[in-house]
């Protein structure tokens, strides 16, 4: 059976599913798309080769009788009118993050879909697709270093556009290390605390870059995480897990050992987008496959809200250098 779906926003990565639902994966296709710049949306529906129909907005292809899935790729304050509109229609919909740009709106987004009765929210939180995330949760699940007591783990981009501001730290990078951290542990973080170190020549003048985000979770386990982004060398994403009795790591990429020049090199990917493909393409073809099988199990609109809660609490703590306490509601039974 072939699902299909919907697109509402065709930038940068709205594009890119539209290129993976249409060429890469199994069992969809793209029949409708919507941006708000619809000569975009037409272009991308063309340069893809598909005959997808083009939407004047995304209330209108959410409606549509012929869409059975939608996916929100739009900007994020855009989110939570699309999801809650989907919700309203009984159709599944795969938000990219955030699911809103607030806790509240990710729990109006909770509330609706409970209400419905049935899980139809994904979330694009796609690290634990990843095939080395997924290696060191096996790593950690089967006991092989006893319980983890730290985790140190580093984001890293080379550089990032003008219009990217400090909390943005927060809310576009770290948010990937609250998720899948909180998944790797099977735990969930109790308090925030940011420290600066001396910042980058090469940050902008607005910015306050590195910086480094101390969380720790109720069974204890410490972690900091170096959010840096204008190192300029690359695109670099690092996670050491100390346990009782080992150390596990993050593997690195795989890349062609270099002997050459006298010297023994790898090299390190500058694009995030070449750093978590297959993830990409795992975490949209398991939407499909579990709509096919009727239960979806990724990312849930409940792991969207707690992102939501700890980044209020990281943004919380750069603001004050205070350490901010995390309450986190008891995950409920409807999201397992
Ligand atoms: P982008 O290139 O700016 O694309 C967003 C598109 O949505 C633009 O074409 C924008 O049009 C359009 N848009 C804005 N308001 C709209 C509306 N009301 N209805 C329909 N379309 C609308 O941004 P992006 O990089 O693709 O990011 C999109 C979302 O994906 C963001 O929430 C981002 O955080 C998320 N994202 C996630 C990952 C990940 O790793 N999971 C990676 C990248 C992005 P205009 O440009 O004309 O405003």
């Amino acid at each position: 059976m072939t699902l299909n779906i919907g697109v509402i926003g065709t930038g940068a990565i709205g594009r890119d599913h539209i290129r993976r639902l249409s060429h890469t994966l199994r069992g969809s296709r793209v029949v409708a798309v919507t941006d708000i710049n619809a000569a975009q949306a037409s272009r991308v529906v063309q340069e893809e080769g598909i005959s997808a129909e083009v939407y004047a907005d995304g209330h209108a292809l959410i409606g549509a009788a012929d869409v059975q899935a939608v996916v929100v790729t739009s900007w994020g304050p855009t989110h939570e009118e699309y999801v809650l509109a989907a919700i309203a229609a009984g159709k599944p919909v795969f938000c990219e993050k955030p699911l809103a740009v607030t806790a509240e709106g990710c729990k109006r987004i909770v509330d609706a879909e409970q209400a419905y009765g049935r899980r139809l929210v994904q979330v694009g939180f796609m690290r634990p697709y990843d095939a080395g995330y997924r290696q060191l949760k096996a790593v950690l699940d089967g006991d092989r270093i006893g319980a983890p007591l730290m985790i140190h783990a580093a984001h890293r981009n080379p550089t990032v556009a003008d219009s990217y501001s400090t909390d943005m730290a927060i809310t576009d990078t770290l948010i990937h290390e609250i998720n899948v951290l909180a998944w790797l542990l099977d735990d969930q973080y109790v308090s925030a605390q940011v420290v600066f170190p001396r910042k980058a020549p090469k940050a902008l003048e607005h910015l306050r870059d590195p910086q480094i985000v101390l969380l720790e979770t109720a069974k204890g386990v410490r972690i900091d995480v170096e959010v840096f982004v204008n190192c300029q060398y690359g695109y670099d994403i690092q996670c050491e897990v100390v346990g009782e009795r080992g150390i596990a790591r993050l593997p690195e990429p795989t890349t062609v050992q270099l002997r050459s020049e006298a010297r023994l090199s790898n090299e390190i990917l500058m694009d995030w987008k070449d750093r978590f493909i297959d993830a990409y393409d795992v975490e949209l073809q398991a939407f499909i496959d579990d709509l096919a099988r009727g239960q979806l199990t990724g990312p849930s609109s409940w792991d969207g809200y707690l992102a939501a809660v700890t980044a209020d609490a990281c943004i919380s703590a750069q603001n004050s250098g205070a350490i901010v306490p995390i309450s986190l509601p008891e995950r409920p039974a409807f999201y397992g």
